[in-house]
């Protein structure tokens, strides 16, 4: 299979394409990105890197982040996390609150709003949040062998000053006692690592623990173990594109997690970890060209969890 081949032609196709999604302007400073920015990078098992695009710009990877912090918390508490999040796909909005009060204060997994503040709460622990946030930053950079990932400071003032919602989840979780440390600083974890701001390249090359079962490829020692990867992508594939999770699951049939930048990280387990981002979001709030590449790059290279 011609992989950089199908990346020029992806790429090529994306430039003209005339539906591109809506940015998403909850807060200028994503509302004015530039919808025609289309970014690919694929890392192959063997860790060559392949790229097509704006895979060398940097966006605000906003929940994409989730999938980090929620390796960084397994790794703090382990798998009593789930006595404080479940495993179960929302099927309603990333910031919905009606199921938290049915499931007293339980969010239903660590990829929707609720679910990665109490994942927040967990990585801050009993430090100060900017000890918590620095963790989160490093951890990031050492999984992508990249100094210079960094958090956009602009955009997390403004998630912080707008984030209502979210410090109405976080509260309302707090009266069910789901919420350990201070929510004040939970909230400025969970919104500094939404604003982490890293290319198609670096985000695919954090993404190859994923990929290798849970290893570092530069070391060959366990991030995780085998047994959470599994479980993490597990999460990505029924949890990862909001309430778009089934249709992406249908339609690409790898485990992915996506974000309101405009960025998904997806991995093909022992194969490939993928990284598009291009702003415009469909109606799920998903990147509208980065669904419909990895769509058509799933189908192309015969990538699939289901793959025999
Ligand atoms: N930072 C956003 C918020 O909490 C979430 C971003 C996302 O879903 O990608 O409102």
């Amino acid at each position: 299979m011609d992989l950089a081949g199908l990346i020029e032609e992806i790429t090529a196709d994306a430039a003209h394409a005339v539906d591109r999604g809506k940015v998403a302007d909850y807060i200028p400073s994503l509302g004015g990105v530039d919808p025609k920015h289309f970014g690919i990078a694929i890392v192959t098992a063997d860790g060559t890197v392949h790229k097509g695009g704006d895979a060398d710009v940097s966006f605000s990877i906003q929940s994409v982040s989730k999938v980090f912090a929620l390796t960084l918390a397994l790794g703090k508490i382990g798998e009593t996390l789930w006595r404080r999040v479940g495993v179960e796909p929302s099927g309603s909005a990333f910031n919905s609150v009606v199921q938290l009060e049915a499931e007293k204060g339980i969010p239903r997994n660590p990829f929707i709003n609720a679910g990665a503040i109490v994942v927040s709460d967990v990585v801050l622990g009993g430090s100060e949040p900017r000890e918590a946030i620095g963790d989160i930053l490093r951890f990031v950079r050492f999984l992508s062998g990249d100094e210079s990932v960094f958090i956009d400071s602009e955009v997390a003032s403004s998630e912080e000053q707008t984030g209502f919602r979210n410090a109405a989840l976080a509260n309302y979780m707090r009266s069910f006692n789901n919420m350990e440390h201070d929510v004040g600083g939970a909230l400025r974890v969970y919104f500094h690592q939404c604003a982490i701001a890293m290319n198609c390249t670096q985000l695919a090359l954090a993404g190859r623990f994923l990929m290798l079962d849970g290893r570092h490829p530069d070391t060959g020692r366990a991030v995780v173990s085998a047994v959470r990867a599994r479980r993490i992508m597990a999460l990505m594939l029924t949890c990862g594109h909001y309430d778009g999770s089934g249709e992406f699951a249908f339609r690409v049939g790898i485990p992915g997690k996506s974000g309101v930048g405009g960025g998904i990280l997806a991995i093909v387990p022992g194969k490939a970890s993928i990284a598009v981002w291009s702003p415009g979001l469909n109606k799920r709030g998903n990147s509208h060209l980065g669904s419909e590449a990895l769509e058509r790059l799933a189908a192309a290279t015969n990538w699939s969890v289901f793959t025999p």
